[in-house]
């Protein structure tokens, strides 16, 4: 394309670096990750100017991409972090969660489970920050993939993926529907692989077969919308799964799909994926020498287009072949082959890890209080949003979470931080929805004594009777908390003071009268009551204290009572 000659020179660079990232795009899709690594450094080159930051972000996101596609996982972890050191956790948050993905599932692949685990929690925290839906399954996704990868929980990783397919699911996203089942799909292979090492069949049979029926769920969500790197992952699972089950002739129908699928395209890890599932079908057909020499064929490969894991995993087999065959000598060999690319492994491995240490401490140093401020009013403007919109399940769990806060562990009624929230608000509504409230502080009386007597789990046991009584006998409207020690604090919606009143001499008349007895054939329990009714909005502080008053009255008059505190 020809400039026009009167093109700004900065506009015409910036035209050049969109162009560049749309190649890189376009690669993605196209599963050329070759030239689409080349198209996102083309572009990072382009980008020298601070103005450009964003499209560096962008070009640094994609060749991180890229680079895991084709297998460059340690490259891909790099990439990756980099960017992601340069995010802001606010307002780049669904693009961090997006790249920390990526990290996250290439040290998966690396065999640094724990740092996957890790990334992969970050990215769902940045996921939750971003509130983008595509995001957040996706973090499930990988959150799920890492947490069985990195702790061997089969239920928590299953759950996590379940939780990101029926969210795909109801925001209609088949993509990442396809990836939530696929991925529950491996984790039953992986444990149906578990037991075949065991020598349990039975169970082995009935793990992979669910695999499979994981693999055809997740087929029927892409088959309209799939793109070319689901579909070749989708053949790999199917032709593994077959060749466990001992399904020869599905193993080779899958394969040949794969090898359709890759034909001509840059996914080098799953192009070795099926290098080996030809090898392991091969042996397993009878047809030993063609294995070897298909493993041997791989091994001869150039360090790029073969990564450590298959490398080493064809060694293995490769070693077992030999082994197997009375091949002493070449077992042997190939054996110091396995040892001396373990030690590479190992190099690489830690070389990752300390690279990614060392680049959080520089983010760290630079960049965490600055985003804390920015990432907490984010925060609160989060919240006050979630508050508008609960649908989605997760916020639906962060307010079921916030409510533990609130709520007094002994016995089960609103806490003093309830309080905190609840009575103020309440006030200030009155006279609007409200027509009047009583507030009254309950105290029991002699508790101490309750104590020294009977002991502390008999106080205890009061407390949460007490409560009860509380609850069940007040409306669903009106509100419990346990304020401290043995106080209690009701807000009591009524229409009047007497019915307020009448309300609390219910209360304390069912105290009196319980069957205590049945607790400690000794014990008696009252409580004194101090109402301060409230027709019209007031300050918070002051509607309790006037309660408090009252209630030090009927302490004053003999307990056991309830006191109305004086008019103001
Ligand atoms: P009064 O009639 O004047 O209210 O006398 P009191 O004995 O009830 O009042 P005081 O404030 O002297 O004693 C309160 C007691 O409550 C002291 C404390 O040990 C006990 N208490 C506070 N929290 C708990 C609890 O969680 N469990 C139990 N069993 N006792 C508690
Ligand atoms: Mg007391
Ligand atoms: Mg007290």
């Amino acid at each position: 394309m020809t400039q026009p000659a009167s093109m700004h020179p900065g506009l015409a660079l910036r035209r050049r670096i969109a162009l560049a990232l749309r190649r890189s795009r376009h690669c993605q899709d196209s599963g050329q990750h070759q030239s689409g690594v080349q198209a996102a450094e083309e572009a990072l080159l382009l980008c020298e100017l601070p103005q450009h930051r964003t499209q560096w972000q962008q070009a640094m996101v994609q060749l991180a991409l890229h680079q895991f596609r084709m297998g460059h996982f340690a490259d891909a972890v790099r990439s990756g972090l980099e960017v992601a050191a340069t995010l802001d956790f606010a307002a780049d948050a669904a693009q961090r969660a997006e790249v920390l993905c990526v990290v996250a599932i290439a040290c998966n692949e690396m065999g640094l489970m724990q740092d996957g685990l890790k990334y992969a929690l970050e990215a769902l925290a940045a996921a939750r920050t971003s509130n983008d839906t595509a995001q957040m399954i996706n973090a499930l996704n990988r959150a799920g993939v890492c947490t069985y990868g990195a702790l061997g929980d089969r239920e928590q990783g299953e759950q996590l993926l379940r939780q990101a397919a029926e969210q795909a699911r109801l925001a209609d996203l088949p993509v990442l529907l396809f990836a939530a089942r696929n991925n529950l799909g491996t984790l039953y292979s992986s444990e149906g692989r578990k037991q075949l090492k065991l020598g349990k069949q039975a169970e082995a049979r009935h793990l992979l077969q669910s695999a499979l029926q994981h693999y055809h769920d997740a087929w029927q969500s892409v088959a309209h919308a799939g793109n070319r790197h689901q579909w070749a992952m989708l053949q790999t699972n199917l032709a593994e799964a077959y060749v466990d089950l001992g399904e020869f002739d599905h193993a080779r129908a899958a394969l040949a799909e794969l090898r359709q699928a890759l034909a001509g395209s840059d996914f080098h890890s799953l192009q070795r994926n099926a290098d080996l599932i030809e090898a392991t079908l091969l042996q397993r057909s009878g047809r030993v020498a063609e294995a070897v020499a298909a493993l041997q064929q791989m091994l001869a490969l150039p360090g790029n287009m073969i990564e450590f894991d298959m490398r080493h995993f064809a060694q293995e087999e490769l070693y077992r072949l030999y082994k197997e065959s009375g091949q002493f000598e070449l077992a042997l060999a190939q054996l110091e082959a396995i040892r001396h690319s373990e030690h590479e492994q190992n190099e690489q491995r830690s070389s990752t890890q300390g690279w990614a240490i060392r680049k959080e401490l520089e983010i760290t140093s630079v960049q965490l209080a600055a985003e804390r401020e920015r990432l907490q009013a984010e925060r609160e403007r989060l919240r006050a949003a979630q508050l508008e919109a609960e649908k989605v399940v997760t916020e639906a769990r962060m307010s079921e979470l916030e409510q533990a806060v609130l709520i007094d562990p002994l016995t089960g009624v609103g806490n003093r931080r309830c309080l905190d929230q609840q009575g103020p608000a309440r006030l200030a509504a009155l006279g609007q929805q409200l027509h009047g409230m009583a507030v009254v502080v309950v105290d029991l009386d002699h508790f101490k004594s309750i104590n020294d007597r009977f002991g502390h789990a008999v106080g205890d046991e009061v407390l949460k009777k007490v409560s009860q009584i509380m609850v069940l006998r007040t409306r669903g409207s009106d509100l419990t908390v346990r304020f401290g020690g043995e106080e209690f604090v009701l807000l009591l919606m009524e229409q009047s003071l007497e019915s307020a009143l009448a309300c609390c001499e219910r209360l304390r008349l069912a105290i009196l009268d319980y069957s205590w007895h049945e607790v400690h054939p000794l014990l008696h329990v009252t409580a004194s009551f101090g109402v301060h009714w409230c027709h019209a909005p007031q300050p918070w502080a002051h509607a309790l204290r006037q309660a408090d008053l009252a209630l030090y009255q009927a302490k004053r008059y003999g307990r056991n009572r309830l006191q109305l505190a004086s008019l103001d």
